[in-house]
């Protein structure tokens, strides 16, 4: 039978009738090989009994169609098309709790296991991973420009509706309760606690280094370039900060 006119529904899911992969065999095998190429892999993948203890334990496995045990065996055996199937959206239900990596008789780490699988897919662009993250660019805005993330202006009836009536306990006057906290970091109600100038740039070049700005652009072009947008002035503020420095030490 030909399938040479591919039909609107099998430019989207596949021919079910083919036997061609869906992704062609380079692109599974270079998503493997970044997964198993990480240094943590050969510490938490050291065989599989195929038991299912991991899944019986799993809180998302009760909630979800997520299994552990699917996701440990089809690393195990190298399933190169299972393992591409499962990131574009299993992978994004496990709670990282490892409560798995407590129980597995063979001293597997399934939940970091799925973790490498979800840094891989966030390298490989996938709009599983851009689709998760998406409704996340606020916080991560926040976490990467100022060091933390949920700051204590932004708990607000508008954005925490599903709080009920328990918001009530937080929308309080901020500014005069956080002056009682001991603490001066903790002062402030526009960030969770003040981060040093000189440690957001830190922090920031450690993202830079490591490549995790690189994995964000290509994730988010947008929020990739406000935020280098916001480092570049926190970079020339600490420039200017340190020139300062060098001219009062002159006149002194
Ligand atoms: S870490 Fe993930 S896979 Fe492991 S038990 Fe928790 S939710 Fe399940
Ligand atoms: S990962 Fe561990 S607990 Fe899960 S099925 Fe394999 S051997 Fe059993």
């Amino acid at each position: 039978m030909s399938h040479a006119t591919a039909s609107r529904v099998q430019h989207v899911i596949g021919d079910p009738l083919s036997e061609a992969p869906a992704r062609p065999r380079e692109e599974l095998e270079a998503i493997f090989g970044d997964i198993q190429a990480d240094l943590r892999y050969d510490m938490e993948l050291n065989g599989c009994l195929n038991c299912g203890i991991c899944t019986a334990t799993c809180p998302a496995a009760h909630y979800y169609d997520f299994s552990p045990r699917e996701i440990v065996q089809l690393l195990w055996t190298e399933n190169l098309e299972g393992i591409y199937d499962a990131m574009q959206e299993k992978i994004w239900a496990c709670a990282q709790c490892y409560t798995c990596a407590a129980r597995c008789p063979f001293g597997n780490s399934p939940g970091g296991l799925v973790m490498l699988m979800r840094e891989a897919a966030i390298k490989h662009g996938m709009e599983s991973a851009k689709n998760v993250l998406r409704p996340f660019s606020r916080v991560m805005l926040k976490l990467i420009s100022t060091g933390n993330q949920l700051a204590p202006n932004m708990i607000t009836p508008d954005h925490f509706a599903d709080w009920g009536p328990n918001i009530s306990k937080v929308d309080a006057p901020l500014k005069l309760l956080r002056k009682a906290i001991p603490m001066p970091t903790l002062n402030t109600t526009e960030t969770a606690w003040e981060v040093n100038l000189k440690t957001s740039i830190e922090l920031y070049t450690i993202w830079e280094m490591t490549g995790v700005l690189d994995q964000l652009e290509g994730i988010d072009e947008n929020l990739f370039d406000v935020i280098t947008d916001i480092m570049d002035e926190k970079r020339e503020d600490y420039d200017d900060w340190l020139e300062d420095q060098e001219d009062d030490d002159e006149d002194d």
